[in-house]
C-alpha cells in the first residue's frame, strides 16, 4: 500500500504495520482510535477509507475518503486512486473517472489508475475513447464494459466459472423462470466434463463462450499458451454451436485487459475477439468465501443486489455472476450463486429490465 501523506503519526503507523500484516480488524481498532481523540485526523480516516474499500464496503469508503480530503487536500496520487475504485464500485463511473485522472497526473506510470480510468471511461459507454487510450498503450483488442447502443431498459448478465453438476441446473431453472437469457463464461476442464450441461444451455438460448481452459492468469502464460487456453476451450464448444463471429472474451480474474503481451496473444487467435469486461462484479465469489451462515451471507447478498439497483448506471450495464467459482471451498458457494440470481433477477424484472447475454443486449434496440 503506497503512503499519500508526507508524515504519518506514529501510532497511525503501529495501525498501518497491522494493515499490511493483514490483521484489518486490529488496524481498524487502532484508527478508530486515532480518531476518537482527534475526530478530523486525516490519515486515520485515509486508512479506514482503504479499509472499508478492502471489506466491500465502498459507500463508506467514500465517506470515509471525502471527509479525509476535505481536511488535508494535499492527499497524493495514491488517495485519488482509492477513491477512484471507491466511486468504481459503488457504480458512478463519472465521480471515478475525475479520481482516475487526478491520480494519473500525480503518479502517470500507475498500471490501477490507469486501468481504472479505461474502466470509468467505458462505464460511461464511450468505446472509442477506451480503444484510443489502450491503443496508446499497445493494446489493441477493443475492451467493453457496458452494453453498446440506447435505450430500451435492458440489462447484460455474464454467469462465469460453469458449467457444474451441482449448480448449473438451477441456474438455468431460475433464468428460465424469469425468461431471462444469459451468457456463460465457461471454464474448458468444466465443459469437457459436462457438454450435456452445455448443450442444455445453448438448447435454452443462452450464449456460451471461452474463459480460459484451465482458468490460469493469461498475464502468466505466453502467446503459444494463451492461443491453446482459448482454442481449446472453444474446440468445445463449437461441437454445440457455431462460433460467434464477435468472439466475447472473459479472461480468467479480469486480469491483462490493459496488458500489451496478452492483447497480442488473442489478436492473433481471433481478429474479432473482444474482452468482455463488466460494469458491476456482485461478488458471489467472496460473499461464498466470507460468510459461512447462510443467513449473513443472504444478508451481504441483498446489500450486493441493492446496491446494484440504487446504481444510476444500471441501464445497460453488464453484470457479472458465477457459477461454483472455481477455487472456492466454500460448501455453500452454489445456493449463494442460486440465492444471487435468484433476487438479482426478481429486483431487476419487477423494476422492468429485461435481462439478456451480451450479445442479445447489444441488438436489444430492434427487438419490441
Ligand atoms: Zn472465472
Amino acid at each position: 500500500m503506497s503512503r499519500p501523506f508526507e508524515r504519518i503519526s506514529d501510532v497511525v503507523r503501529i495501525g498501518l504495520e497491522r494493515h499490511r500484516r493483514g490483521f484489518f480488524s486490529q488496524a481498524e481498532d487502532i484508527y478508530l482510535e486515532v480518531l476518537d481523540s482527534s475526530p478530523s485526523h486525516p490519515e486515520a480516516l485515509y486508512f479506514l477509507g482503504v479499509l472499508a474499500l478492502q471489506a466491500d464496503r465502498p459507500d463508506l469508503a467514500v465517506d470515509r475518503l471525502c471527509r479525509a480530503r476535505m481536511i488535508d487536500d494535499r492527499a497524493g496520487g495514491a488517495f485519488q486512486e482509492h477513491l477512484g475504485l471507491a466511486w468504481q464500485a459503488l457504480g458512478r463511473p463519472a465521480e471515478a473517472e475525475a479520481c482516475f485522472r487526478d491520480a494519473l497526473a500525480r503518479q502517470p506510470e500507475s498500471a490501477r489508475s490507469f486501468a481504472g480510468l479505461c474502466a470509468a471511461v467505458g462505464g460511461q459507454g464511450r468505446w472509442h475513447e477506451v480503444d484510443r487510450l489502450l491503443a496508446a498503450h499497445g493494446c489493441p483488442v477493443p475492451v467493453r464494459f457496458r452494453v453498446p447502443g440506447s435505450g430500451r431498459a435492458v440489462v447484460a448478465l455474464t454467469i462465469d466459472d460453469g458449467p457444474t453438476a451441482d449448480t448449473t441446473p438451477r441456474l438455468l431453472e431460475a433464468l428460465a423462470r424469469f425468461r431471462a437469457t444469459a451468457t456463460f463464461c465457461l471454464v474448458g476442464h468444466r465443459a469437457e466434463r459436462h457438454p450435456e450441461l452445455v448443450r442444455a444451455m445453448v438448447a435454452a438460448g443462452h450464449e456460451v463462450a471461452a474463459h480460459g481452459f484451465s482458468h490460469r492468469s493469461f498475464p502468466d502464460l505466453d502467446a503459444a499458451a494463451i492461443a491453446e487456453e482459448l482454442e481449446t476451450t472453444e474446440a468445445l464448444l463449437r461441437t454445440i454451436r457455431s462460433t460467434p463471429c464477435l468472439y466475447p472474451v472473459r479472461l480468467p480474474f479480469g486480469q491483462g485487459w490493459a496488458d500489451p503481451r496478452v492483447h497480442a496473444a488473442v489478436r492473433a487467435w481471433s481478429a474479432r475477439a473482444f474482452f468482455a469486461h463488466w460494469t458491476f462484479d456482485l461478488k458471489d465469489w467472496a460473499i461464498s468465501a466470507r460468510h459461512m451462515d447462510r443467513e449473513a451471507a443472504a444478508e451481504a447478498i441483498d446489500l450486493a443486489v441493492g446496491r446494484l439497483l440504487a446504481s444510476p448506471d444500471l441501464d445497460r450495464a453488464v453484470v457479472l455472476l458465477h457459477d461454483r467459482p472455481i477455487d472456492n471451498p466454500s460448501p455453500h458457494a452454489g445456493w449463494v450463486s442460486v440465492t444471487m440470481l435468484e433476487r438479482l433477477l426478481a429486483a431487476l424484472t419487477g423494476q422492468g429490465y429485461a435481462i439478456r447475454s451480451l450479445s442479445a443486449a447489444a441488438h436489444a434496440d430492434e427487438v419490441h
